[in-house]
């Protein structure tokens, strides 16, 4: 292995999917919706098989088939308050994780240093030490009073403005923002991407900005903020997005990266000679997806305006369940997961030097529960992996027979 890759062989989704499938668990803990996409899905997919006028089993366009770099154009313009030239500002990818890849390498040289805020999607790490580069770490802090509480909020969790200031430095290149966060569920505020937005500029720092969660906020009062669209930040941020998620369909793989034609250029550069093109039929079909929503954007029928509130059902009914058996739960704000504090279980597991004590704790559930979830220190580096050993985390984009088995399980638990 060349070794760049050193260090980095262990990975959750790999460890701890394969162990709810053997032990045939109830899956809650990877994140992907486990019922039918909009309702529209299925049927732009089988209308575009059948379409004669396509080259469907041909190459496209390498940074991105036409008819989706337009629609993504002609929908993300009026969000990004600018035209996005579909042809220089968008890149087509392979999903969310290609599209951090490209960012990542195409930015970072050995020993330059990059912030990530903890818990962060756990990719970022490797990606940025493959690339030779340094995460230099912050993590949000739960208000102390909102640990003893039964439950608590994700917008509880807070990033403490002075130790961020102290990591930026002339070596910082890059910080990755993740909003609405994966695992904790936080919408970041307007003060708090500004606050990021003012020491990237002062710093001469890129914005990576994850945004793949976008569409799914629940509380009417924390709109999704997109750090592009602060003042003088789109000329330094990369916005990703996400087909699965967006679409509900974690298996299109399929994702974008916007920004402005400089930066999206670093990108094309490492896609080129590593993806060239992505498949035409998933282009495609997005397109056509994007084009049927881009007609009731502002209508309640839209999916982004109504993927949220078939969530919020889902998050309350798992949050009333995790306060009764006495797993005290962090309500998102955004996406799909649920932190829970295990804390009153976990006596006869001890974080040690090979494992960490929520690890152990969700391999004892998946194994002798049949309940897979997901340990929040695989979101830390390893100094800071102390921060989140009480903590697992729940998916709830799940279907209610999903939902109603993992339930049961819980309320046995006790
Ligand atoms: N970023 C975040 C925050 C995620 O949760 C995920 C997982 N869906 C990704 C990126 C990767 O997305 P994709 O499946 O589109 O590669
Ligand atoms: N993003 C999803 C999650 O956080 C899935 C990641 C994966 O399966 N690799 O659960």
């Amino acid at each position: 292995l060349a070794k760049r890759f050193l260090g980095l062989e262990k990975n959750i989704w790999i460890e701890f999917s394969a162990l709810a499938i053997a032990h045939k668990a109830v899956n809650v803990g990877q994140g992907f919706i486990d019922y039918a996409p909009p309702h529209y899905f299925i049927d732009l997919y089988k209308e575009t098989l059948d379409d004669p006028n396509i080259l469907l089993h041909q190459y496209t366009r390498g940074y991105g088939h036409r008819r989706l770099v337009d629609a993504i154009s002609n929908v993300y313009s009026p969000y990004f308050n600018r035209k996005i030239d579909p042809l220089n500002e968008v890149l087509i990818t392979g999903g969310a994780y290609p599209s951090l890849f490209n960012c990542i390498h195409a930015f970072v040289n050995p020993g330059d240093e990059v912030i990530l805020i903890e818990p962060f999607f756990d990719c970022y790490e490797p990606m940025v030490r493959s690339a030779g580069g340094i995460p230099r770490c912050i993590a949000l802090k739960p208000k102390p009073e909102s640990t003893h509480a039964d439950c608590s909020s994700s917008s509880d969790w807070i990033l403490d403005k002075k130790e961020l200031e102290s990591l930026f430095n002339p070596r910082t290149r890059l910080i990755l923002t993740n909003t609405p966060n994966n695992p904790v569920g936080k919408v970041f505020t307007q003060e708090e991407l500004e606050h990021i937005a003012c020491l990237c500029q002062k710093h001469d720092v890129i914005c990576i900005s994850d945004e793949v969660y976008e569409w799914i906020v629940y509380d009417e009062n924390k709109k999704h903020i997109r750090m592009s669209t602060l003042p003088n930040m789109w000329e330094r941020t990369l916005t990703i997005g996400s087909a699965g998620k967006t679409f509900s369909s974690t298996g299109l793989k399929l994702g974008w990266t916007i920004g402005p034609s400089n930066l999206v250029r670093g990108c094309q550069i490492v896609h080129q000679d590593c993806v060239y093109t992505c498949p035409t039929i998933s282009q495609e079909v997005v397109a056509r997806c994007f084009e049927y929503e881009l007609k009731r954007l502002n209508s309640p029928e839209c999916y982004f305006n109504y993927i949220s509130k078939e969530l919020l059902e889902k998050r309350d009914k798992l949050v009333q369940v995790l306060k009764e058996c006495g797993m005290k739960p962090v309500i998102p704000d955004g996406g799909y997961f649920i932190l829970a504090d295990f804390s009153e279980f976990g006596d006869q597991f001890q974080s040690d030097a090979d494992d960490m004590k929520d690890f152990k704790f969700v391999r004892h559930l998946t194994k002798e529960k049949q309940l897979a979830t997901i340990p929040v220190t695989g979101f830390y580096t390893a100094d800071d992996r102390h921060l989140a050993e009480n903590y697992i985390r729940f998916c709830f984009a799940k279907k209610d027979e999903t939902l109603d088995k993992a339930i049961e399980i819980l309320r046995k638990l006790k």
